[in-house]
């Protein structure tokens, strides 16, 4: 999810995340898959978009910033704990969000897996870091791999 993100652009990472959704991740799925219609369902990125920006900050607060373009799949469903809310998200998003704290589907090749973190900005060293990291082997996941700290090391300070 880093970088400049567009609206197509999020749409076309949804059309390639719900397949991969659907195939290796089913538990990611919410209660309902379907279609955004036009001004109607939400997004929770930031956009990149030719639209003035509105307010003295330089932020741009247009459509673009809530609304998925029409036809972006997306996911939803009843959550929360005291109250059941409608939560929704582009396909794009549950994929991204959920590769920070799962492992590689069974059965799902290096090739695939390599692909599917690259629409979520991750390389696989970034994603075996995080899983390090979530397993207490790693303080902060600011600390260098032991290849990158080799190779600083290896000046002879
Ligand atoms: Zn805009």
């Amino acid at each position: 999810m880093r970088g400049p993100l567009t609206l197509p652009r999020l749409k076309e990472l949804s059309e390639r995340a719900l397949p991969i959704l659907e195939k290796h991740f089913p538990e990611l799925l919410q209660d309902q898959t379907f279609l955004a219609e036009p001004s109607d369902n939400y997004h929770g990125l930031v956009i990149q978009c030719d639209c003035p920006p509105d307010d003295r900050a330089g932020f741009t607060k247009c459509d673009c910033q809530w609304h998925p373009l029409a036809g972006t799949p997306m996911i939803g469903g009843m959550s929360g704990y005291e109250e059941l809310e409608w939560d929704e998200e582009t396909a794009h998003e549950a994929l991204a969000k959920n590769l920070e704290w799962i492992n590689r589907a069974a059965f799902m090749t290096e090739a695939e897996w390599i692909e599917v973190l690259a629409m979520a900005g991750m390389t696989p060293d970034d994603h075996a870091k995080r899983m390090a990291w979530l397993d207490g082997e790693i303080a902060s996941l600011d600390t260098p791999t032991p290849t990158a700290a080799g190779l600083a090391d290896g000046g002879g300070r």
